[in-house]
């Protein structure tokens, strides 16, 4: 398998204004040293509890927020600093499937229009074939015949997210961000959407980043997984090691927290004292440190980075230097 993406040392950071002059005060470090890869026609999910980055991740991914510093190198070309022209060229190849199919779609446009709004960007204008084009994606996404005509507020939660699966599919992008994409939807058509996106993948061959907080989602749908705190990644491993083995304390404790029906096999659950320290000031040493019940007197003192500990296993923790 070949590379699609490469992120190497990515920082994104908000600064925070104040005082008389709105000068910058502080800056917030939602995303703080981040590095991965992404190989053609995997699925790599991204979790943690809100704030902890994964969608400043995304969006700067896709040139949404310009980044802090760190490389971008997608499909081969680094497009961490391109503008403009370069920059609308370069999104053709990447789309976003937001969070809230209430508030991502224009409630003013026909569903037809939206759909095609990409194609229209990117030059084509035969409303014939541009018509035959969507109707194709309606109906790929599983979307009735009539949707074409429709507006948004015409569809249950489930329907406008396949809409926004459709606008997103429209120019056969080769990476899909999708940012929490059901976390808004009915239990009972959550998985509906996840096995659509599944098909997806495979028919048209693309890759995808999967960001979510629940973690029976993301084991659904991820070969690889990152766990994201405070804007780090702590661990990154393929699905089955971060699920059975996971290694970093505070993986340990996220799958801890996981309900497990059979309880025979029901583990103690980890919890965690205090709350997610403010990425406003981050704690020196390892972010989890605060946290952490295996904490050492060390762990305050120096940041520990990603090491691989297994084959494809990386880990940012003191106890398996
Ligand atoms: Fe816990 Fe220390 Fe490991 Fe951080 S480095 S996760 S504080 S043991
Ligand atoms: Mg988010």
């Amino acid at each position: 398998f070949k590379t699609l993406l490469e992120v190497k040392n990515l920082k994104t950071y908000y600064p925070v204004k104040g005082g008389f002059f709105r000068r910058t005060v502080a800056n917030v470090k939602a995303v703080d040293d981040v590095s991965f890869e992404i190989k053609k026609g995997e699925t790599l999910g991204l979790v943690g509890e809100s704030g902890c980055g994964k969608s400043t991740t995304g969006r700067t991914i896709l040139r949404l927020i310009n980044p802090t510093d760190g490389q971008i190198i997608f499909d081969g070309k680094d497009i961490t600093n391109i503008q403009g022209r370069a920059l609308r060229e370069a999104r053709k190849d990447f789309q976003m499937v937001f969070q809230d199919p209430y508030a991502s779609l224009n409630p003013m446009q026909m569903i037809g229009d939206i759909v095609s709004e990409p194609l229209k960007n990117f030059g084509k204008s035969n409303k014939k074939a541009l018509k035959e084009e969507v109707m194709d994606l309606l109906n790929r996404v599983g979307l009735p015949e009539d949707a074409y005509e429709k507006y948004a507020h015409e569809f249950s939660g489930g329907q406008r997210q396949r809409i926004g699966i459709a606008r997103a599919l429209a120019l056969k992008p080769k990476l899909i961000v999708a940012d929490e994409p059901v976390s808004a939807l009915d239990v009972s058509v959550q998985s509906q959407v996840l096995n659509l996106l599944k098909e997806l993948q495979k028919d048209f061959g693309l890759t995808y980043l999967f960001i979510a907080h629940d973690l029976s989602v993301v084991k659904h749908m991820s070969d690889r997984i990152g766990v994201m705190y405070l804007g780090n990644i702590v661990e990154i491993a393929d699905r089955n090691s971060i699920y059975n083995e996971p290694l970093h304390p505070y993986t340990q404790a996220l799958i801890s927290a996981i309900p497990e029906p059979d309880p025979r096999k029901s583990k103690e659950r980890i919890v965690l004292k205090g709350d997610v320290p403010s990425p406003v000031n981050p704690p020196s040493g390892c972010p989890f440190h605060t946290r952490c019940p295996m904490a050492k007197e060390e762990c305050s003192i120096a940041k520990p980075t990603l090491k691989e500990v297994r084959p494809g296993h990386q880990v940012a923790c003191i106890l398996y230097n």
